[in-house]
């Protein structure tokens, strides 16, 4: 789907301060970060949430998760955790599909 208007992560995919990034996907740094290392990774293509992950194709799916992987190994983390809330009653707040890499201390205590 193409850029929404009022999508938050839309206007952070085209102005905001990237830590990584590759051809379609984007991290940034989470603004309220639950753990030592708190990073979000965003498909540039507005898309609600993973339940819509059939729109990517087989490809760019592939490297998305592959653009994961390698926003956490550029960011020093070995060991870390990759969590997506799907859906408002699994804490989903911004409904543009994002990967959040969590790592560097034990997140969520
Ligand atoms: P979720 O609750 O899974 O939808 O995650 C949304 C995440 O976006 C939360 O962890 C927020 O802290 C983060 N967030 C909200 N606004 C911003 C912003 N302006 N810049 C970076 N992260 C943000
Ligand atoms: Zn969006």
């Amino acid at each position: 789907m193409a850029s929404q208007p009022d999508c938050l992560f839309c206007k952070l995919v085209r102005e905001g301060e990237h830590v990584n990034a590759a051809e379609g996907f984007v991290a940034i740094e989470d603004i309220n970060p639950k753990a030592p290392v708190h990073l979000l990774v965003l498909p540039e293509r507005h898309v609600d949430t993973l339940r819509d992950v059939s729109t990517f194709e087989p490809d760019e799916a592939k490297r998305m998760l592959e653009f994961v992987a390698d926003t956490a190994r550029n960011a020093g983390l070995e060991d870390y955790q990759v969590v997506v809330n799907v859906g408002p009653r699994a804490g989903q707040t911004v409904f543009h599909l994002h990967w959040h890499v969590l790592g560097g201390g034990r997140p969520f205590e």
